[in-house]
Protein backbone atom coordinates (compact mmCIF):
# COMPACT_ATOMS: atom_id res chain seq x y z
CA UNK A 1 0.00 0.00 0.00
CA UNK A 2 1.10 3.68 -1.11
CA UNK A 3 1.29 5.61 2.22
CA UNK A 4 0.68 9.10 0.85
CA UNK A 5 3.32 11.64 1.07
CA UNK A 6 3.61 14.10 4.25
CA UNK A 7 3.97 17.69 3.99
CA UNK A 8 7.55 18.39 5.01
CA UNK A 9 8.07 20.82 7.41
CA UNK A 10 11.35 19.69 9.33
CA UNK A 11 13.93 22.00 10.23
CA UNK A 12 15.59 20.68 7.00
CA UNK A 13 15.20 19.29 3.95
CA UNK A 14 12.28 21.15 3.41
CA UNK A 15 9.86 21.40 0.72
CA UNK A 16 10.71 22.66 -2.30
CA UNK A 17 9.12 25.39 -5.10
CA UNK A 18 8.07 23.82 -8.28
CA UNK A 19 10.76 25.97 -9.88
CA UNK A 20 13.48 24.19 -8.23
CA UNK A 21 11.57 20.76 -9.03
CA UNK A 22 11.47 21.03 -12.46
CA UNK A 23 14.80 22.08 -12.50
CA UNK A 24 15.76 18.76 -11.06
CA UNK A 25 13.88 16.48 -12.81
CA UNK A 26 15.51 15.90 -15.51
CA UNK A 27 17.82 13.47 -16.83
CA UNK A 28 21.20 14.06 -15.52
CA UNK A 29 23.38 15.77 -17.85
CA UNK A 30 27.17 15.76 -17.74
CA UNK A 31 29.23 18.09 -16.05
CA UNK A 32 30.91 19.58 -19.23
CA UNK A 33 27.10 20.17 -20.68
CA UNK A 34 26.38 23.78 -21.94
CA UNK A 35 23.29 24.04 -19.50
CA UNK A 36 25.75 22.87 -16.51
CA UNK A 37 27.94 24.88 -17.27
CA UNK A 38 25.35 28.08 -17.55
CA UNK A 39 23.86 27.25 -14.61
CA UNK A 40 26.81 26.53 -12.38
CA UNK A 41 28.64 30.25 -13.56
CA UNK A 42 25.15 31.73 -12.77
CA UNK A 43 25.01 30.31 -9.43
CA UNK A 44 28.07 31.26 -8.14
CA UNK A 45 27.56 34.79 -9.02
CA UNK A 46 24.19 34.48 -7.43
CA UNK A 47 25.53 33.39 -4.44
CA UNK A 48 27.52 36.75 -3.60
CA UNK A 49 24.17 38.72 -4.15
CA UNK A 50 22.43 35.90 -1.81
CA UNK A 51 25.16 35.84 0.40
CA UNK A 52 25.54 40.07 0.37
CA UNK A 53 29.06 39.59 -0.20
CA UNK A 54 31.53 41.71 -2.27
CA UNK A 55 33.19 41.21 -5.57
CA UNK A 56 36.45 39.25 -4.05
CA UNK A 57 34.85 36.71 -2.27
CA UNK A 58 35.21 33.31 -3.62
CA UNK A 59 31.82 30.90 -3.99
CA UNK A 60 32.46 27.00 -3.72
CA UNK A 61 29.93 24.76 -4.76
CA UNK A 62 30.80 21.03 -3.76
CA UNK A 63 29.22 18.12 -3.66
CA UNK A 64 28.22 16.96 0.04
CA UNK A 65 26.68 18.39 3.10
CA UNK A 66 25.95 21.46 5.46
CA UNK A 67 28.79 18.89 7.54
CA UNK A 68 31.12 18.92 4.51
CA UNK A 69 30.64 22.44 4.38
CA UNK A 70 32.19 22.84 7.98
CA UNK A 71 35.16 20.25 7.84
CA UNK A 72 36.31 21.80 4.30
CA UNK A 73 36.31 25.09 6.28
CA UNK A 74 38.30 23.74 9.42
CA UNK A 75 40.45 21.58 6.72
CA UNK A 76 41.58 24.87 4.79
CA UNK A 77 41.81 27.21 7.83
CA UNK A 78 42.74 25.28 11.41
CA UNK A 79 46.35 23.58 11.96
CA UNK A 80 47.58 21.94 14.94
CA UNK A 81 48.03 24.70 17.92
CA UNK A 82 45.79 27.61 16.51
CA UNK A 83 43.86 29.02 19.30
CA UNK A 84 40.05 29.76 18.28
CA UNK A 85 37.17 30.58 20.06
CA UNK A 86 33.61 29.03 19.25
CA UNK A 87 30.17 30.98 20.47
CA UNK A 88 28.43 28.30 21.16
CA UNK A 89 24.74 27.99 20.85
CA UNK A 90 24.06 24.19 20.75
CA UNK A 91 24.51 20.48 18.76
CA UNK A 92 25.79 22.36 15.66
CA UNK A 93 28.15 24.56 17.30
CA UNK A 94 29.33 21.11 19.70
CA UNK A 95 29.73 19.48 16.38
CA UNK A 96 31.98 22.28 15.33
CA UNK A 97 34.22 22.08 18.44
CA UNK A 98 34.77 18.46 17.70
CA UNK A 99 35.88 19.22 14.46
CA UNK A 100 38.09 21.62 15.68
CA UNK A 101 39.40 19.80 17.91
CA UNK A 102 40.39 16.81 15.84
CA UNK A 103 42.19 19.55 13.99
CA UNK A 104 44.27 20.15 16.88
CA UNK A 105 42.81 23.29 17.71
CA UNK A 106 43.46 25.23 21.05
CA UNK A 107 40.04 25.58 21.30
CA UNK A 108 37.66 27.77 23.69
CA UNK A 109 34.34 26.69 24.00
CA UNK A 110 31.98 29.49 25.16
CA UNK A 111 28.74 27.51 26.14
CA UNK A 112 25.24 29.05 26.75
CA UNK A 113 21.97 27.50 28.20
CA UNK A 114 19.91 25.92 26.12
CA UNK A 115 18.35 28.29 23.29
CA UNK A 116 20.45 31.29 24.76
CA UNK A 117 23.22 32.60 23.20
CA UNK A 118 26.81 33.86 25.20
CA UNK A 119 27.10 37.14 24.80
CA UNK A 120 29.39 39.08 22.91
CA UNK A 121 31.51 40.33 25.58
CA UNK A 122 32.08 36.94 26.85
CA UNK A 123 34.41 35.83 23.24
CA UNK A 124 35.75 39.92 23.56
CA UNK A 125 36.97 38.38 26.64
CA UNK A 126 38.61 35.00 25.92
CA UNK A 127 40.38 37.06 23.25
CA UNK A 128 41.68 39.47 25.75
CA UNK A 129 42.88 36.88 27.89
CA UNK A 130 44.75 35.30 24.62
CA UNK A 131 46.26 38.62 24.24
CA UNK A 132 47.74 38.43 27.76
CA UNK A 133 49.42 35.20 26.97
CA UNK A 134 50.70 37.08 23.74
CA UNK A 135 48.62 34.27 21.54
CA UNK A 136 47.45 35.08 18.38
CA UNK A 137 43.62 33.92 17.95
CA UNK A 138 43.18 32.44 14.44
CA UNK A 139 39.25 32.24 14.25
CA UNK A 140 36.13 33.04 15.85
CA UNK A 141 33.08 30.28 14.79
CA UNK A 142 29.13 30.91 15.57
CA UNK A 143 26.13 29.01 14.67
CA UNK A 144 24.19 31.61 12.91
CA UNK A 145 20.94 29.47 13.48
CA UNK A 146 21.48 26.51 15.98
CA UNK A 147 18.99 24.22 14.48
CA UNK A 148 18.54 22.24 18.16
CA UNK A 149 17.42 24.99 20.14
CA UNK A 150 16.19 27.28 17.52
CA UNK A 151 18.74 30.32 18.55
CA UNK A 152 20.07 33.21 16.59
CA UNK A 153 23.05 34.77 17.10
CA UNK A 154 23.84 37.77 15.48
CA UNK A 155 26.81 37.79 13.48
CA UNK A 156 27.53 40.94 13.10
CA UNK A 157 29.10 42.16 16.53
CA UNK A 158 31.06 38.74 15.91
CA UNK A 159 32.28 39.81 12.83
CA UNK A 160 33.29 43.20 13.86
CA UNK A 161 35.33 41.84 17.12
CA UNK A 162 37.24 39.00 15.36
CA UNK A 163 38.20 41.73 12.78
CA UNK A 164 39.43 43.92 15.02
CA UNK A 165 41.23 41.71 16.64
CA UNK A 166 42.96 40.36 13.39
CA UNK A 167 40.91 36.98 13.52
CA UNK A 168 38.91 35.28 10.93
CA UNK A 169 35.49 34.88 11.44
CA UNK A 170 33.49 31.58 10.48
CA UNK A 171 29.77 30.98 10.26
CA UNK A 172 27.68 28.36 9.77
CA UNK A 173 24.84 29.20 7.89
CA UNK A 174 23.24 25.77 6.98
CA UNK A 175 19.82 26.53 8.76
CA UNK A 176 19.87 30.61 8.16
CA UNK A 177 21.74 30.87 4.83
CA UNK A 178 19.00 33.39 2.75
CA UNK A 179 16.53 33.29 5.35
CA UNK A 180 18.22 35.29 8.41
CA UNK A 181 19.88 38.88 7.58
CA UNK A 182 23.92 38.44 6.96
CA UNK A 183 25.78 40.89 4.92
CA UNK A 184 29.17 39.22 4.71
CA UNK A 185 30.92 42.10 2.87
CA UNK A 186 29.27 44.97 4.54
CA UNK A 187 29.73 43.08 8.09
CA UNK A 188 33.40 41.81 7.46
CA UNK A 189 32.70 38.03 7.62
CA UNK A 190 35.26 35.55 6.21
CA UNK A 191 33.47 32.32 5.98
CA UNK A 192 29.68 31.81 5.62
CA UNK A 193 28.47 28.17 4.92
CA UNK A 194 25.67 26.15 4.10
CA UNK A 195 23.78 23.43 2.38
CA UNK A 196 21.76 23.11 -0.51
CA UNK A 197 18.35 21.70 1.49
CA UNK A 198 17.42 24.29 3.74
CA UNK A 199 16.60 27.96 3.29
CA UNK A 200 18.32 27.86 -0.19
CA UNK A 201 15.12 25.40 -1.00
CA UNK A 202 16.33 22.16 -2.95
CA UNK A 203 17.27 18.70 -2.00
CA UNK A 204 20.09 17.93 -0.16
CA UNK A 205 23.37 17.66 -1.74
CA UNK A 206 25.45 20.57 -2.09
CA UNK A 207 28.16 21.92 0.45
CA UNK A 208 27.68 25.91 -0.10
CA UNK A 209 30.15 28.57 0.70
CA UNK A 210 31.51 31.88 0.65
CA UNK A 211 34.81 32.62 1.56
CA UNK A 212 36.56 35.90 1.73
CA UNK A 213 40.28 36.97 0.68
CA UNK A 214 41.78 36.85 4.21
CA UNK A 215 40.47 33.13 4.13
CA UNK A 216 42.14 32.34 1.15
CA UNK A 217 44.94 33.68 2.21
CA UNK A 218 45.20 32.05 5.14
CA UNK A 219 44.89 28.70 3.27
CA UNK A 220 47.94 29.95 1.13
CA UNK A 221 49.70 30.25 4.35
CA UNK A 222 49.34 27.09 5.80
CA UNK A 223 52.16 24.61 6.65
CA UNK A 224 50.55 21.30 5.39
CA UNK A 225 47.79 21.14 2.60
CA UNK A 226 44.97 20.06 3.59
CA UNK A 227 43.36 16.96 2.42
CA UNK A 228 42.78 17.21 -1.09
CA UNK A 229 39.34 16.75 -1.59
CA UNK A 230 38.47 19.70 0.75
CA UNK A 231 41.27 21.49 -0.41
CA UNK A 232 40.00 25.53 -1.87
CA UNK A 233 43.21 25.04 -4.08
CA UNK A 234 42.04 21.87 -5.88
CA UNK A 235 38.42 23.64 -6.11
CA UNK A 236 39.41 27.10 -6.47
CA UNK A 237 40.30 26.89 -10.35
CA UNK A 238 36.83 24.73 -10.75
CA UNK A 239 34.75 27.45 -9.64
CA UNK A 240 36.60 30.36 -11.46
CA UNK A 241 36.47 27.99 -15.00
CA UNK A 242 32.49 27.32 -14.84
CA UNK A 243 31.92 31.58 -13.82
CA UNK A 244 34.15 32.20 -16.51
CA UNK A 245 31.18 29.81 -18.46
CA UNK A 246 33.87 27.13 -19.21
CA UNK A 247 34.00 23.79 -18.38
CA UNK A 248 36.20 22.25 -15.65
CA UNK A 249 36.78 18.91 -13.54
CA UNK A 250 38.16 18.32 -10.86
CA UNK A 251 35.95 15.92 -8.75
CA UNK A 252 32.22 15.56 -10.37
CA UNK A 253 29.31 17.47 -8.97
CA UNK A 254 25.53 16.69 -8.58
CA UNK A 255 24.70 18.17 -12.14
CA UNK A 256 20.78 18.13 -11.63
CA UNK A 257 21.32 19.98 -8.65
CA UNK A 258 23.50 22.41 -10.21
CA UNK A 259 20.57 23.00 -12.55
CA UNK A 260 18.44 23.48 -9.42
CA UNK A 261 20.37 26.21 -7.74
CA UNK A 262 20.53 28.29 -10.61
CA UNK A 263 16.93 27.83 -10.19
CA UNK A 264 16.67 28.65 -7.00
CA UNK A 265 19.20 31.46 -6.42
CA UNK A 266 17.10 33.01 -9.38
CA UNK A 267 14.04 32.44 -7.44
CA UNK A 268 14.93 33.77 -4.09
CA UNK A 269 16.59 36.88 -5.83
CA UNK A 270 13.44 37.74 -7.88
CA UNK A 271 11.87 39.53 -4.96
CA UNK A 272 15.25 40.76 -3.18
CA UNK A 273 17.33 40.02 0.22
CA UNK A 274 15.31 42.46 1.81
CA UNK A 275 12.49 40.96 0.68
CA UNK A 276 13.82 37.60 1.31
CA UNK A 277 14.50 38.65 5.55
CA UNK A 278 11.22 40.05 5.38
CA UNK A 279 9.25 37.04 4.45
CA UNK A 280 10.83 34.42 7.18
CA UNK A 281 10.49 37.25 9.58
CA UNK A 282 6.90 37.84 8.74
CA UNK A 283 6.28 33.75 8.21
CA UNK A 284 7.88 33.46 11.79
CA UNK A 285 6.07 35.93 13.77
CA UNK A 286 2.45 34.06 12.35
CA UNK A 287 3.77 31.08 13.75
CA UNK A 288 4.68 31.86 16.91
CA UNK A 289 1.03 33.63 16.94
CA UNK A 290 -0.21 29.87 15.97
CA UNK A 291 1.68 28.72 18.78
CA UNK A 292 0.95 30.82 21.89
CA UNK A 293 -2.90 30.03 21.11
CA UNK A 294 -2.08 26.77 21.16
CA UNK A 295 -0.08 27.51 24.90
CA UNK A 296 3.12 26.06 23.26
CA UNK A 297 6.32 27.77 24.64
CA UNK A 298 9.74 28.63 22.30
CA UNK A 299 12.80 26.90 23.72
CA UNK A 300 14.11 30.71 23.59
CA UNK A 301 13.49 32.37 25.76
CA UNK A 302 14.32 35.68 24.14
CA UNK A 303 12.54 37.02 21.17
CA UNK A 304 15.65 38.52 19.58
CA UNK A 305 17.37 34.93 19.94
CA UNK A 306 14.49 32.72 18.30
CA UNK A 307 15.46 32.00 14.97
CA UNK A 308 13.18 32.79 11.81
CA UNK A 309 13.77 29.31 10.25
CA UNK A 310 12.22 27.32 12.13
CA UNK A 311 10.24 27.06 15.77
CA UNK A 312 11.71 25.19 18.67
CA UNK A 313 8.85 24.29 21.25
CA UNK A 314 8.33 22.79 24.56
CA UNK A 315 5.81 19.80 25.14
CA UNK A 316 3.11 21.56 27.54
CA UNK A 317 1.73 19.28 30.39
CA UNK A 318 0.20 16.15 29.44
CA UNK A 319 1.91 16.09 25.97
CA UNK A 320 5.39 13.96 25.44
CA UNK A 321 7.74 13.06 22.22
CA UNK A 322 5.16 10.86 20.84
CA UNK A 323 3.71 13.65 19.82
CA UNK A 324 5.64 13.88 16.81
CA UNK A 325 4.38 10.80 14.97
CA UNK A 326 0.73 11.91 15.89
CA UNK A 327 1.57 14.94 14.04
CA UNK A 328 2.58 12.68 11.73
CA UNK A 329 -0.48 10.50 11.27
CA UNK A 330 -2.25 13.83 10.69
CA UNK A 331 0.34 14.10 7.56
CA UNK A 332 2.83 16.37 8.34
CA UNK A 333 6.31 15.30 9.06
CA UNK A 334 7.68 17.85 11.94
CA UNK A 335 11.12 16.59 14.19
CA UNK A 336 11.98 16.07 17.80
CA UNK A 337 14.22 16.95 19.67
CA UNK A 338 17.80 17.15 19.03
CA UNK A 339 20.14 19.02 21.88
CA UNK A 340 21.43 15.73 24.12
CA UNK A 341 20.43 17.88 27.49
CA UNK A 342 16.62 18.44 27.02
CA UNK A 343 15.65 15.94 24.03
CA UNK A 344 13.08 14.61 25.32
CA UNK A 345 11.02 17.67 26.03
CA UNK A 346 10.41 19.37 23.02
CA UNK A 347 9.98 19.58 18.80
CA UNK A 348 11.00 21.24 16.01
CA UNK A 349 9.12 22.74 13.22
CA UNK A 350 10.52 24.25 9.97
CA UNK A 351 9.56 27.29 8.69
CA UNK A 352 11.47 28.58 5.31
CA UNK A 353 11.55 28.87 1.63
CA UNK A 354 8.76 28.24 -0.19
CA UNK A 355 6.67 27.07 2.81
CA UNK A 356 6.43 30.22 3.63
CA UNK A 357 4.86 31.27 0.23
CA UNK A 358 2.03 28.55 0.62
CA UNK A 359 -0.75 29.81 3.50
CA UNK A 360 -2.69 26.61 2.65
CA UNK A 361 0.66 24.67 4.43
CA UNK A 362 0.57 26.64 7.23
CA UNK A 363 -2.64 25.81 8.14
CA UNK A 364 -2.01 22.53 7.21
CA UNK A 365 1.17 22.36 10.12
CA UNK A 366 -0.73 24.13 12.54
CA UNK A 367 -3.89 22.39 12.24
CA UNK A 368 -1.84 18.75 12.42
CA UNK A 369 0.05 20.27 15.25
CA UNK A 370 -3.33 21.02 17.25
CA UNK A 371 -5.11 17.80 16.52
CA UNK A 372 -1.67 16.04 18.21
CA UNK A 373 -1.95 18.07 20.85
CA UNK A 374 -5.92 17.06 21.39
CA UNK A 375 -5.49 13.43 20.87
CA UNK A 376 -3.39 13.44 24.29
CA UNK A 377 -6.93 15.11 25.56
CA UNK A 378 -5.12 18.25 26.11
CA UNK A 379 -8.00 21.07 24.95
CA UNK A 380 -6.64 23.23 22.53
CA UNK A 381 -8.60 25.51 20.11
CA UNK A 382 -7.41 25.07 16.67
CA UNK A 383 -9.53 27.32 14.98
CA UNK A 384 -8.28 30.00 17.64
CA UNK A 385 -4.31 28.92 15.92
CA UNK A 386 -5.28 28.85 12.90
CA UNK A 387 -7.30 32.72 13.02
CA UNK A 388 -4.19 33.82 15.29
CA UNK A 389 -1.64 33.16 12.36
CA UNK A 390 -3.42 34.40 9.70
CA UNK A 391 -4.38 37.23 11.39
CA UNK A 392 -0.40 38.07 11.42
CA UNK A 393 0.05 37.06 8.19
CA UNK A 394 -2.66 39.85 7.12
CA UNK A 395 -1.76 42.07 9.24
CA UNK A 396 1.92 42.22 8.34
CA UNK A 397 0.39 42.54 4.45
CA UNK A 398 -2.09 45.31 5.09
CA UNK A 399 1.22 47.47 7.10
N1 LIG B 1 24.84 23.11 10.97
C1 LIG B 1 23.55 23.38 11.21
C2 LIG B 1 23.19 24.65 11.90
C3 LIG B 1 22.57 22.46 10.83
O1 LIG B 1 21.29 22.72 11.05
C4 LIG B 1 22.95 21.27 10.18
C5 LIG B 1 21.92 20.25 9.71
N2 LIG B 1 20.76 20.20 10.39
C6 LIG B 1 24.31 21.06 9.95
C7 LIG B 1 25.22 22.00 10.35
C8 LIG B 1 24.78 19.82 9.28
O2 LIG B 1 24.31 19.80 7.98
P1 LIG B 1 24.08 18.43 7.19
O3 LIG B 1 23.09 17.64 7.94
O4 LIG B 1 23.59 18.90 5.85
O5 LIG B 1 25.40 17.76 7.13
Amino acid sequence: MNTPRKLVMIPGPVEVSPRVREAFSVAPPGHLSPEVIEAFGTSLSLMRRVWLAGPSAQPFVVPGSGTTAMEMTVANLIEPGDAVLVVNTGYFSDRMVEMLKRAGADVVDLTAVPGEVPNASRAAGAFDDFARAGRPVKALFATHVDTSTGALCDPKPLAALARDRGALSIFDGVCATAAERFEMDAWGADVYLTASQKAIGLPAGLALAVVSERALAARDARRQPPPLSHDWHAWRPVMEAYEARKGAYFATPPTTLILALAAGLQEILNSGMEARFALHERGARAMRAAWTALGLRPVPAREAQAAHTLSALRFPGGVDATLVARVAERGVSVAGGLHPAFRGEYFRVGHMGYALTRVDYLMRCVSAVAGGIASFGVPVDEAAAIHAMLSSLQAEVAT
